[in-house]
């Protein structure tokens, strides 16, 4: 079956020189840039919205008026799966992990503004999650509508074409670069940049969100890209998980400060905090050097910080008394 991708986000994102923060990471001023996937556009922005383009784009094909998602209560996928469907007239069901809890703030707090309908599938795993989701697309069935179930994190091996024309873009933006940095959580954004610019050139940093994060970027690139890719064949750091997907590691927090105080630049506690921390610790054990030009790819996340209280805190620790 072809498809055909649905235009929801602004393209081509820009790319930002960051010497302060590339000298304080120990590599040449002119050596480091950011890839702004944060300026997306819709619904906040953030790397969701070149997969949905594409997923979002197979469900209208098929005729759906219901768009169904899973994911942790501060999905950044779920908010932005909600935000498209409110853009193209559709209903949103979010199928998320736990109960409601005391904070609805973050991506949950703008899951109600776009109007998505939410379920509460508890303490399951994805496989809990999945039956969660099915169920839901049952209940839509029986009162009429045509639900389309958009898989966890949008990733595929159709959502990951969308990272293959950001690998495209850039290959103009930055002629000879080295090495692309990306958090690695669901796969399909390393998926698509592995398949446009080759294993070698992108380093995935692993959050913790699958039990294999290889065997699932390799699987979705295969369709994709001209030259096999194996999972070992991938270049994944797994340093950075700390004790799980939802902590703010020592690192990460120091990584989130540098971002903010050598750049202005945010990033959030779960994705691209931890690629940063990655992108530190392949700096200090030699697999990115000085000289070689590399690309951070800033996926968003935004919201997620302030539905991160540990972050919050942390954050706000910076603001000290000036006292002449
Ligand atoms: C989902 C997400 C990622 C990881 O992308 P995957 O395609 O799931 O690996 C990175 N950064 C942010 C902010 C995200 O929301």
């Amino acid at each position: 079956m072809s498809h055909s991708p649905v235009p929801l986000g602004t393209f081509p994102t820009p790319v930002e020189p960051a010497p302060r923060l590339a000298a304080a990471l120990g590599l040449g001023p002119g050596d480091l840039w950011i890839k702004r996937d944060d300026l997306t556009g819709l619904g906040g922005g953030g790397n969701k919205i070149r997969k949905l383009e594409w997923t979002v784009g197979a469900a209208l094909a098929e005729g759906a008026d219901t768009l169904v998602t899973t994911g942790a209560p501060q999905s950044n996928h779920a908010r932005l799966t909600a935000a498209a469907a409110a853009r193209l007239g559709l209903s949103a069901v979010l199928v998320l992990r736990g109960a409601p809890g005391a904070s609805r703030s973050g991506n949950l707090a703008l899951d109600g503004l776009f109007g998505a309908r939410l379920v509460w599938a508890g303490e399951v795993d994805q496989a809990g999650l999945d039956a969660a989701a099915a169920a839901a697309c049952a209940r839509l069935r029986t009162g009429g509508a045509r639900p389309a179930l958009i898989p966890f994190g949008g990733s595929s091996a159709l959502g990951a074409r969308g990272y293959v024309r950001c690998g495209e873009e850039l290959a103009q933006q930055v002629p000879g670069l080295r090495t692309v940095v990306v958090a690695l959580g669901s796969g399909g954004t390393m998926a698509g940049l592995v398949a446009a610019l080759g294993a070698g050139a992108v380093l995935g940093v692993d959050v913790g969100a699958l039990a294999d994060p290889a065997a699932a970027v390799a699987e979705f690139t295969a369709p994709l890209a001209a030259a096999e890719v194996t999972p070992e064949g991938l270049r994944v750091r797994r340093d950075q998980v700390g004790s799980g997907y939802a902590t703010l590691t020592e690192p990460v927090a120091q990584a989130f400060r540098l971002a903010a105080r050598t750049e202005g630049l945010v990033l959030d506690p779960i994705y691209t905090g931890r690629a940063l921390a990655g992108l530190r610790a392949a700096v200090r054990d030699g697999d990115v050097r000085p000289g070689e030009k590399t690309v951070f790819v800033h996926t968003g996340g935004l919201p997620g910080l302030f539905g991160h209280p540990d972050t919050v805190a942390f954050a706000e620790e910076g603001a000290v008394a000036f006292d002449g």
